[in-house]
């Protein structure tokens, strides 16, 4: 058995947490989870949660799949380690870049890996910027992004992010990268239709790109859906028009797949459920379900031609860039998902349930909306409803509702996320229908302790 205590105090001592205020942490203690099966996590005295938010919407298959562990043990007796960097390579690696080339859509054909997300969107900005500085555009290297994304932690992940906390700690963003707005219908789309929404918030990209000067950009980045943001599903016509508007202006289109990749949102990819051609893709999270750091880069065809023709030796890569046994992680996550149907399953089946079960909490006192796209969902919490969400009065956000929602969640034995007044879940693609029933009975408790709680 554990000693929570005495974890806690270590942990207090001793470890600075990503993320965390570690004053306040060490005031009250961490939660230490030991043991994960299924969608289930539990905690050091023994307290079961359903994990709605999949780890950090990594566990794709859940937990405890023995078949995962079995795979990675095999590889590490065999061989734990070699690097890619003089010409040699690995088993295991070159299977995963064949896999992840035949799962992408058609234009994919070469991979670069890292041991991250955050690597993956280190590894983008320097690949589009050579693109560009290979074909004798010396300059072009200004990367359009947008408010409140997340791409990562390290330097010009943090840049390519639009959270402003990130950007006032440490001087960022770094040079060359720019920001437009997010396709967020709740927040800008008062008395427009979705639909109007969506084609003003990506016609943005295109007065960005005026303003900076067509021939100075190099791509444009987006989570198809922004997770970290507050799960923000963008409108249907948000990005076929950002397609088009790359096209136009001959710009590469960058689709950060970290959240959405690995069946997320009933496609093995999200830029597939949106029906867009992306140039670059990064993935991580899903494609080892977490069980081993990986990630990467999917490089098109329009990328890669002239990397590989023109390119010369590409100066840019990790010791952990194929790690063999990382790499063996994902390719039996990846046969897991195959076999067991996950992608289709979502798309077809557990994704429409959750999306019928989820939305009808819309109905609470609390929730002026609710969203689902695929297994990704959120809701907003509101102090009064209206028929419409822009007439909804809002929190204040003093109160932090948001954080006293989760904690009733927590202790209601459910893992839910807070973004300011948004509460979200990207739960495991393993869930059935039973196990739905219990996530949406369980938010529906919490909700109403909640509200208990705000007006006693
Ligand atoms: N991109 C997106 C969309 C993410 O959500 C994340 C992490 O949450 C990252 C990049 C960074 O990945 P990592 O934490 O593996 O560096």
């Amino acid at each position: 058995p554990v000693n929570t205590r005495a974890i806690q105090d270590l942990d207090a001592a001793h470890y600075l947490h990503p993320f965390t205020d570690s004053k306040a942490l060490a005031s009250h203690g961490s939660r230490v989870i030991v043991k994960g099966e299924g969608i289930y996590i539990w905690d050091s005295e023994g307290k079961r949660l359903l994990d709605g938010m999949s780890g950090l919407w990594c566990m794709n298959v859940g937990y405890g799949r023995k078949s995962i562990s079995d795979a990675v043990y095999a590889q590490m007796q065999q061989l734990p380690f070699y690097n890619s960097f003089f010409q040699t390579t690995n088993v295991p690696a070159v299977q995963l870049a064949a896999k992840l080339v035949e799962i992408s859509p058609p234009q994919f054909n070469h991979v670069f890996f890292t041991g991250s997300g955050s690597e993956g969107n280190d590894t983008i900005v320097r690949m589009v910027r050579r693109y560009w500085d290979l074909q004798g555009y010396q300059g072009r290297h200004v990367i359009i992004s947008r408010h409140n994304a997340y791409h990562g932690s390290t330097m010009a992940g943090a840049s390519l992010g639009g959270m402003s906390g990130m950007h006032e700690q440490g001087g960022l963003p770094i040079p060359g990268i720019v920001h437009i707005g997010q396709p967020y219908y709740l927040e800008g789309g008062k008395g427009k239709t979705p639909e109007e929404f969506g084609l003003e918030a990506a016609s943005w990209l295109e007065q960005k790109i005026l303003e900076v000067g067509a021939d100075k950009v190099a791509a444009f980045i987006g989570e198809p859906v922004q997770g970290a943001g507050g799960v923000i599903i963008p409108p249907s016509t948000y990005w076929p028009e950002i397609q088009r508007i790359c096209d136009k202006y001959g710009i590469l289109l960058v689709a950060d797949e970290v959240i959405c990749g690995f069946g997320r949102l009933g496609h093995w990819f999200g830029s597939e459920y949106f029906g867009i051609k992306p140039d670059l893709m990064t993935f991580a999270k899903g494609v080892s379900s977490g069980y081993v750091p990986l990630g990467g880069v999917l490089v098109g065809d329009r990328v890669a031609d002239v990397l590989i023709e023109k390119g010369g030796d590409f100066n840019h890569g990790f010791t952990y860039s194929g790690h063999p046994v990382a790499c063996a992680a994902a390719l039996e996550n990846i046969r897991i998902i195959q076999e067991e149907k996950l992608v289709d399953q979502v798309r077809e089946d557990t994704g429409p349930y959750l999306k019928q079960k989820f939305e009808a909490l819309a109905d609470h006192p609390l929730v002026g909306a609710a969203e689902t796209c695929g297994f990704v969902a959120g809701l907003v919490l509101v102090q009064k409803k209206a028929a419409n969400i822009h007439d909804c009065v809002p929190f204040d956000s003093t109160l932090d509702v948001g954080m006293i929602c989760r904690d009733h969640m927590f202790n209601g034995g459910m893992i839910m996320r807070a973004v300011g007044n948004r509460m979200i879940i990207a739960p495991p693609l393993v869930m059935t229908h039973a196990e739905i029933d219990e996530l949406v009975t369980l938010i529906r408790v919490c909700l109403d302790a909640t509200l208990a709680d705000l007006t006693k």
